[in-house]
């Protein structure tokens, strides 16, 4: 379909995104979230403002550093603390975050793998 293709293309023009702390790829659509960043100067003319940086986490990670201790450095320790805001604001993040490892533990034999799906029974585990 049409849809698809502009998918394509948006992939093929626009930098692929990757998680920056897990390096999972984010397509376009997919849960995550953006720490934006620009610099401007102050009580400087003529007033420059940089270029904004997008930052990216999948939602386990998001969840993951919410739940782990401080990083260290000031702009570590800020954007930790504006996804801990987002991760205790509502559980929508820590859905995703589950389903995101549902679906990876079920998904994960399809990738890499030419041969037959060997670890295909891992995903279902019956007691
Ligand atoms: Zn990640």
């Amino acid at each position: 379909m049409a849809r698809s293709g502009i998918c394509a293309a948006a992939r093929i023009t626009l930098d692929n995104l990757y998680c920056l702390r897990c390096n999972r790829e984010l397509e376009p659509g997919h849960k995550s979230v953006a720490v934006y960043m620009f610099a401007n100067t102050v009580g400087i003319r003529p007033r420059q403002k940089s270029t904004s940086q997008r930052m990216c986490f999948c939602p386990q990670c998001s969840v993951s550093l919410a739940m782990g201790p401080p990083p260290e450095g000031a702009l570590n320790l800020a954007a930790w603390q504006m996804i801990r805001d987002l991760v205790s604001a509502d559980p929508a993040l820590n859905q995703a975050a589950w389903d995101t490892l549902r679906g990876v533990v079920g998904l994960l034999p399809a990738t890499g793998t030419d041969g037959p799906r060997r670890t295909n029974a891992g995903g279902y585990f019956e007691f």
